[in-house]
């Protein structure tokens, strides 16, 4: 349910009706907006009479949130989420392109593809050091190490990291890392992701193979309902019947995202298509619907890669869609961060 305020109201009164909302035992969600005041209640309503609000005089009116998802709904938060990465913005107009290899595998390799990404104007570096793979016997990720090549990387250029977390003992490790990615796998991890509710880290939060919108949306409201609203959640195709792509991007998953939620919408073009002649029609297309951002799979070496080879641009092809996409982003009215 939320309560959107009259034009200006006392702070006194305000607080008071919090104070109500809160013995009520439920949270409160305050967010100022451009023309009005919401006050967004969380937990359970339904036993709630809404029209009982309008006995105060600050609410305006009263509209109940009938999606499960409260926190992560436009509704309650009508202005885009505008998440700030070490003074780089996702979200809200920006257009925010996060770049490297599918896996960390070397200093050398970490080092050549960051200074590549970064002179090619990617604003995030990533880089997987837990990898989810498919075989028990394929390259699992440096781990650790991993991410303390990640971390020299940024060191070197400035790059904030975004790496994926598989599990949540393995938290400690992620203290300095800017970005915590949860993949496709993990995407209905609910343990993982109730505890990253409680960090402080934004989250990269990927659709599931086969999981609905909704279903994304309440994930990202698992981590929101512990108190963590930076969110950004990413399409990166799901699976379908289609053999020619590695999964079918789901576009659409844009526009009815960015109508459902004020968060920040990415698409990742490489794990959708699973093919890295695609990773440039698939970005145009990210786009041209509306995304606040593109996460793009690049390799120092893409046919040695230890992981994800095929969808991996290299550094050239990579420096060349960076130019389109530049173009492409200004002639939509956003800026690239
Ligand atoms: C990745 O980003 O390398 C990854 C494993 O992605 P996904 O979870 O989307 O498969
Ligand atoms: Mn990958």
């Amino acid at each position: 349910m939320v309560l959107i305020l009259k034009n200006n109201p006392e702070v006194k009164k305000v607080d008071e009706l919090l104070e109500k909302i809160t013995e009520m035992g439920l949270k409160t969600q305050v967010v100022g907006g451009a023309s009005h005041t919401i006050i967004g209640l969380i937990g359970d309503t339904s036993h709630l009479i809404p029209e009982d609000f309008l006995h105060y005089d600050i609410v305006d009116t009263v509209q109940r949130i009938s999606e499960s998802y409260k926190a992560a709904n436009r509704k309650m938060h009508p202005d885009d989420t505008i998440i700030d990465i070490g003074g780089r913005k996702i979200g809200g107009g920006t257009f925010t392109v996060i770049a490297g290899p599918c896996s960390v595998e070397s200093e050398e390799q970490m080092k050549e593809v960051a200074a590549d990404v970064k002179a090619s104007g990617a604003s995030l570096l990533r880089g997987g050091a837990f990898k989810p793979r498919t075989s028990p016997y394929a390259f699992q990720g440096l781990h650790g190490e991993g991410i303390r090549l990640l971390l020299e990387a940024k060191k070197v250029t400035g790059l904030p990291i975004v790496t994926e977390i598989m599990d949540i003992n393995t938290l400690d490790l992620f203290a300095d890392v800017d970005v915590i990615q949860v993949g496709a796998r993990n995407m209905q991890n609910f343990e993982l992701l109730k505890a990253l509710g409680h960090s402080d880290k934004p989250i990269f939060l990927k659709r599931g193979l086969a999981n609905t919108m909704d279903e994304l949306l309440m994930s990202a409201e698992y981590i929101m309902s512990g108190g963590n609203n930076n969110i950004v959640l990413c399409e990166r195709g799901i699976r379908t019947f289609e053999t020619k792509t590695r999964n079918t991007l789901d576009i659409s998953a844009v526009p009815i995202l960015k109508k459902l939620t004020h968060l920040p919408v990415f698409i990742d073009p490489s794990h959708a298509a699973g093919i890295s002649w695609m990773v440039e029609p698939i970005s145009k297309a990210a786009i041209a619907i509306g995304a606040d951002g593109l996460m793009i799979e690049v390799h120092n070496n893409p046919k040695k890669a230890l992981c994800d080879g095929a969808q991996s641009l290299n550094p050239e092809q990579f420096d060349t869609l960076m130019k389109d996409i530049k173009r492409r982003v200004e002639f939509e009215g956003k800026t690239l961060a």
